[in-house]
């Protein structure tokens, strides 16, 4: 059998009964956290030593580099040394000048120079560090469509789909509840853009993480006993644009920022 690539991979292999002896909430949320590094395989008593030791070592492996951030910026920026800043600039239509690539991210301006140094107006947290750089070196470059698709629908999103509901649509719904400054804060913070409401939600607002990579996220307010709800919708050439891990990452450090928003404005949306 393959081994786990994704964290719905390792989900399947778990006993799905959420009975909490890992520490985790759910198994779900046990996946998640293996996947990213954050906890062990064999933490899970509930697994044969057979399954753990099928893919440990080689899935521990892969997470190395999903545990140290900071070393994966350092082999992008050392990969930024081998390319063409000048044609990468022109391929995802940033500005180039004395051998520094800028665009903006969340509207705020964020360069690399041909060393790999990055110059940015906003704090450099790997979230969003790490993205900007794969865009730059990976990304094709398309023109946004305008056609807005769900993270499923996005090449790759499918399996990580439950995953990106649990780490980032469900923690930036709870922020929406309790602070209802979020959106304006989206828009006069962030460079975000209010839109025409879509797919019939109350509030949409469009931001911009990456030049070609927007992000628009709905809020439906609670309405006849129905909870509220909130979703996020992409281009549909971001899986081209961006590789869909930073596409995961994009979202899930935006709604870590909101949250952090949040509690800092005294609102708790972490339970
Ligand atoms: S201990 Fe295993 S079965 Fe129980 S919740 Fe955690 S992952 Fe699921």
């Amino acid at each position: 059998m393959a081994l786990p690539k994704t964290a719905f991979e390792l989900f399947q292999v778990l006993e799905k009964s959420n009975c909490r002896e890992c520490g985790e909430k759910t198994c779900l949320a046990f996946a998640g956290a293996v996947f990213l590094g954050q906890r062990k395989i064999h933490e899970c008593p509930k697994l044969t030593p057979q399954t753990v030791e099928r893919f440990a070592g080689e899935h521990d492996k892969e997470n190395v580099q999903e545990q140290n951030p900071g070393d994966r910026l350092e082999k992008l920026k050392s990969e930024i040394t081998h390319l063409d800043l000048a044609k990468a600039a022109e391929r995802v239509s940033a500005k180039f000048s004395g051998n520094r690539l800028t665009l903006k991210v969340l509207g705020k301006d964020f360069s690399v120079d041909e060393k790999g140094n990055l110059t940015t107006e906003i704090h450099v947290n790997p979230w969003v560090a790490v993205p900007f750089l794969r865009y730059i070196i990976n990304g094709q470059g398309l023109p946004v469509s305008g056609k807005w698709v769900s993270f499923r629908e996005l090449r790759g999103g499918r399996d990580r789909c439950p995953l990106f509901q649990k780490r980032c649509e469900e923690p930036m719904k709870k922020v929406a509840d309790v602070y209802t400054p979020l959106f304006d804060d989206i828009v006069h913070v962030f460079g975000g853009k209010q839109v025409a409401k879509q797919f019939e939600s109350d509030i949409s607002v469009v931001l911009h993480p990456l030049p070609k990579v927007p992000i628009m996220i709905c809020y439906w307010l609670p309405e006849d006993g129905m909870d509220s709800s909130l979703h996020i919708f992409f281009d549909e050439t971001a899986d081209r644009n961006l590789d869909i891990g930073s596409v995961f990452n994009l979202g899930v450090g935006l709604a870590q920022m909101f949250t952090k928003i949040a509690l800092r404005h005294g609102f708790d949306a972490r339970t």
